[in-house]
């Protein structure tokens, strides 16, 4: 199996891949859209292995170059060819500012140290200002010879309809189910508790070993399933309370979204069906039952309510809005 076959699941991102790495020709820029983070990185490390590499069937893992990747404490930084670039903290959330890109720019100007080109990683492209989108932008439309950018982002919501256009867009959908369940049944767990945390994980492996650890996720979980649950069950609950709870998480919105989506699925289904063997959240089949209850034939309408609340939060600046609209038309 060659190297990059290896990165887990993310069968249609290796379909369009595929050729790039048997014919060895890689274009200027990608970009890696998709919620499976992991899967996103393993797959631009190992491009960029290949771009580099100095040896026969690339990336061969012997040669200078591919050494170099494995030589510090994190992934590539000592090849002088390399970089990966994330988002920084400065006010209260993270992002890539107009200054990060031009930083990068100059550097792209700068020859290859070892004569085979160079790999930018961008993660976080979503967190990118539009200022730092417009500096990307002259690059993705005149490539210096050599240079090559991967871009990863998690949804293609914020990113600039220009840069879209000039980027090669490759989805990223992680793994399937059954690959999952292989994987966590090859890390000791049983068949049927494999079975329960790829239902709470839904694809992510990262975040269904979280959920079946205890970890941080799985308390978060708790959490959203109580707040959603006093929305729908009190119509009259201050949405003020739960805009807090939103405000105080605000780098889990994408987790914090992934379970209500999850919640919605439920309480959908368990309306049409009437059937609690069809609801996923097996732990909190009471909250499910009960809200698919009280919201009757609105429950068919909550996946929607979400996916627009999430689309707002994109183009409208005030967010507390965006969420105390969606909560309130979720309690109805
Ligand atoms: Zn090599």
């Amino acid at each position: 199996m060659k190297s990059w076959e290896k990165v887990l699941g993310n069968d249609s991102a290796k379909k369009a891949l595929k050729e790039s790495f048997e014919k060895q020709s890689f274009l200027h820029n990608y970009l890696f859209i998709g919620e499976d983070e992991e899967g996103k990185i393993a797959m631009a490390r190992e491009m960029a292995k290949a771009i580099l590499c100095e040896g026969e069937e690339k990336p061969c893992g012997r040669c200078k170059s591919c050494q170099l990747f494995h030589g510090g404490e994190i992934f590539g930084e000592n090849h002088p060819d390399y970089e990966e670039i994330f988002p920084t903290k400065t006010t209260s959330k993270e992002s890539i500012k107009k200054e990060a890109v031009m930083d990068l720019m100059e550097s792209t100007r700068m020859k290859s140290y070892r004569g085979k080109g160079k790999v930018y990683v961008i993660h976080g492209m979503e967190t990118m200002t539009v200022e730092g989108q417009n500096a990307l932008l002259k690059t993705l439309e005149e490539p210096l010879g050599g240079i090559h950018f991967i871009l990863l982002t998690k949804s293609e919501g914020s990113i600039l309809p220009t840069v879209l256009s000039r980027s090669n867009v490759v989805e990223f959908n992680g793994m399937t189910q059954e690959e999952t369940l292989e994987l966590l049944m090859k890390r000791g767990y049983s068949e049927s508790m494999a079975r329960k945390i790829l239902v709470m994980g839904s694809g992510s492996l990262k975040r269904a070993e979280s959920i079946a650890s205890g970890g941080e996720l799985s308390e978060l979980r708790r959490e959203v399933f109580s707040a959603i649950h006093k929305v729908v069950k009190e119509k009259g609950y201050t949405p003020l309370g739960t805009w807090k709870f939103f405000e105080e998480k605000e780098g889990q919105w994408t987790e914090i979204f992934f379970f209500l989506e999850s919640w919605a699925r439920d309480v959908a289904v368990y309306f049409v069906t009437q059937e609690k063997e069809k609801i996923a959240n097996t732990d909190f089949m009471d909250i499910m039952v009960e809200d698919a209850q009280i919201l009757g034939e609105r429950s068919l309408q909550m996946m929607n309510i979400l996916h627009q609340g999430k689309e707002y939060l994109h183009y409208n600046g005030n967010k507390q809005l965006v969420i105390e609209n969606m909560l309130l038309e979720i309690g109805g």
